[in-house]
Formats: C-alpha cells, structure tokens, sequence
C-alpha cells in the first residue's frame, strides 16, 4: 500500500508522520513526473487552499489528478485539502470540485478559526480535533455523507473513496482518521486487483 502526499505548500509532513507510524509507504508529489509512481491513494493537507489550487493548475497537475479522483483514486483532504475538493466554495474557487460539498473558507472568522475540541466521528467514536483558520461544510449533497459535526457544522464527510475533514488529524496523536483513510485505500486497491485477474 502506498499513499501519495501532495507537498506543493502546507503541512504535508505531519501527515507523512502519520503514515509512518501505520508503518504505510509514501512519496511527495511536487511535480508531474512524480505521477508515474504507483500509489493507491492521495493526501490534500492542510495549508492555503489559493496557493495550493494556482500551484496545481502552474505545474499541469490539476486535470490529471482530477480524472484520477474522479475515476475513484481514494483521496484525504484535511482543511484547505477540502476545499480543494468542494464543488461549491464560499470565499473561493472550485479547484478539483469532485466532491458534492459546500464549503465556506475561514468560516469561524479569524479568531475562531483556531481552536481544539473532542467529538464524535462517525465509526471512529469521540477523536480529538484541532481546527486552524478552518472551514466547515455549508452542505452536504445527496452523494455525500456527514461523518462529524461540531457547534452545529459538519466538520468531516466522505463521499465514496474521498475523505474531508475541516480540522487537522495529523496534528494529534490519534491515528484513527489515518486508520480510516487506509481502510478505504485498501478496499480500493482489492476491488482493482480482482478486476484485473477477471
Ligand atoms: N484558511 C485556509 C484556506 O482557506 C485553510 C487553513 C488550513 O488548511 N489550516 O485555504
């Protein structure tokens, strides 16, 4: 199993720390060449979704990773990675716009943005959540599904193979949204095997 790390801007290596602590193989992707590699899924991280959106378009990396998603590529976005993948965003641009999401950029106000709480996650019981300068999902379409609310906003959804959370589980000890995203990497990387031996 190997998981591909977008590291164009962000916290790209708290989620690599993640990954080695799963004991799961990974690499950075920075450019397009790196999308020769193999890998059974793809991290978004945390960081400035405007910067990260013009660098994907710049470095011809949007369109291929788009098809790739789109196809059923298990993807993780954590913050500014969630808007990425929103199809709607408030105070922003659609950037993949996979994902059946309203999102709204720095949503709490400046302030707010930045705070800590425990919650429920869907299957993963109460995990520790840590939200800087985060959005939340405005809304949730009908291919979507809500996995995490906190004060009365989502916070987490997954629709298919992509994952969104608005707060930032690599920056806890908890492995559990990890966990969760390599269940899905695995299920995907299975089904493929058994297509490919049909
Ligand atoms: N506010 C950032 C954005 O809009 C996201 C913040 C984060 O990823 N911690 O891209």
């Amino acid at each position: 199993m190997t998981a591909a790390i977008l590291a164009l801007q962000g916290a790209f290596v708290e989620h690599a720390a993640m990954l080695d602590r799963l004991g799961v193989a990974h690499f950075e992707i920075r450019q397009l060449r790196d999308l020769e590699r193999p890998f059974d899924g793809l991290i978004l991280p945390g960081g400035e979704s405007t910067v990260m959106g013009k660098l994907l378009r710049d470095l011809g990396l949007l369109e291929p990773l788009r098809a790739r998603i789109a196809a059923g590529l298990p993807v993780f976005g954590t913050c500014a990675g969630l808007i990425l993948l929103a199809r709607t965003v408030e105070g922003g641009e659609p950037c993949f716009g996979t994902m059946d999401i309203a999102v709204k950029r720095n949503a709490y106000g400046r302030q707010l943005g930045s705070f800590y709480t425990e919650a429920q996650c869907k299957g993963l019981g109460t995990i520790p959540m840590t939200f800087i300068r985060a959005p939340y999902i405005a809304a949730v379409g009908p291919a979507a599904e809500t996995l995490a609310v906190v004060g009365g906003k989502i916070v987490a959804a997954r629709q298919g193979n992509q994952l969104v959370t608005a707060f930032h589980p690599e920056l806890n000890e908890d492995l559990a949204v990890h966990r969760s995203f390599l269940e899905i990497m695995q299920a995907w990387s299975r089904s493929r095997q058994a297509q490919e031996t049909v």
